[in-house]
């Protein structure tokens, strides 16, 4: 096991980015930024023993900066959207970035995946990342004193722990936004990757995104993973609910969510026999294939094109502040947010 510290760039105004690297006895490496507390890299063997980046995402800072996709960051302080960019809270309605469509909030406007984190090695196989949110950023209440750890361990899993606490009553919902493709950043199209989700119900949402409340059965849709299909087979399928997120662009519910860690999902690629096993104790994880990517050049100049990534978000519900019925991310001042989603990788024919 090892950490390495190296410099990644600087941004405009002269601050260094540095990248951190974990190694562990298997050769496996995750890279991650000072920069949004962002995987950069994960590199794991493939069934020849070669290794594989199975990241989207850039070489430069400059990549980084002019990119909206959150390309692995760290996101928050409420990841997903927000309706009317409006935050209710205590009786009070809190006025947000609305960064979409000039209409909602999505993402916090990028509060957490544009900041500079601090970083310390905290062991051999594990870095810590913090950051402090002024009171009032991006229109959310709060100092919001955050702590992002990622831990690679000897099993090619990699551990991120969350904590977050805050001076007010706020609103709390952390993710990483990281962009799978399990043939290699530059592998093509992910519509060929076979994934599991443990889940029977999606948040339908309207045609902005955001949910109407209803809790979809996916019985019967092609939303339906709880036996294992290529990410492709459905898509194209006439259904109201793809054709707004243009694909899959959703929020699964996590089945008998307990706060405990749990098996989420599990993907492959029979290409490269790599297999992901994602683990959360959140009760949703949205479920996100690039959809959106529209060609950037990205590592080594490659082209990301549309769907090829995977994203698998873990997350409190999307729009969960103006949704009383979901499961609160509402947190007490003095009360942590603390919460771990596993990356697991392994190669072979299957789970
Ligand atoms: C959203 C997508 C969005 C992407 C990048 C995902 O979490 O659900 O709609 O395009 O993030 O912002």
């Amino acid at each position: 096991m090892s950490v390495v510290r190296e410099s990644f760039g600087f941004l405009p105004d002269g601050t260094e980015i540095f990248k951190y690297k974990i190694e562990n006895g298997n050769e496996m490496q995750v890279h991650v930024l000072t920069l949004g507390a962002t995987l950069q890299s994960l590199i794991v063997k493939d069934k020849n023993g070669t290794p594989r980046d199975v990241l989207l995402g850039f070489d430069t800072v400059e990549g980084y900066l002019s990119s909206s996709d959150y390309q692995g960051a760290t996101v928050g302080p409420v990841a997903n959207r927000i309706s009317e960019g409006e935050l209710p809270l205590n009786g009070k309605v809190y006025a947000l970035v609305k960064n979409e469509k000039n209409r909602l909030c999505l993402h916090s406007n990028g509060e957490f995946t544009f900041a500079v984190w601090k970083a310390i090695v905290v062991d051999a196989d594990c870095v810590e990342f913090s950051y402090v949110s002024p009171d009032g950023v991006g229109g959310f209440p709060g100092e919001l004193k955050t702590t992002v750890t990622f831990r690679l361990d000897e099993d090619n899993a990699l551990h991120i722990k969350y904590d977050a606490v805050s001076d007010r009553d706020t609103y709390i919902n952390l993710t990483n936004h990281a962009y799978f493709n399990l043939n290699g950043y530059d592998g093509g199209a992910i519509l060929d990757h076979v994934i599991s989700i443990s889940s029977d119900a999606i948040t339908a949402v309207d045609e902005y995104s955001i949910p109407t409340g209803e809790i979809r059965d996916v019985s019967g849709t092609p939303f339906d993973f709880r036996i294992e299909k290529s990410i492709g087979r459905d898509i194209e399928t006439d259904d109201e609910q793809l054709r707004i997120g243009g694909g899959y662009d959703h929020n699964y519910c996590i089945r008998n969510w307990d706060k405990t860690l749990r098996k989420c999902a599990c993907v492959r690629s029979d290409e490269t026999e790599i297999n992901m096993n994602i683990y959360t104790d959140l009760p949703g994880v949205q479920f996100y294939v690039g959809n959106f990517l529209d060609g950037r050049a990205g590592k080594a100049g490659k082209a990301m094109q549309k769907r090829s990534g995977f994203c698998l978000e873990t997350q409190f519900y999307p729009d969960t502040p103006h949704r009383p019925e979901f499961p609160s991310c509402l947190y007490k001042a003095g009360e942590r947010f603390e919460s771990e989603t596993v990356y697991e990788f392994f190669t072979g024919e299957g789970n």
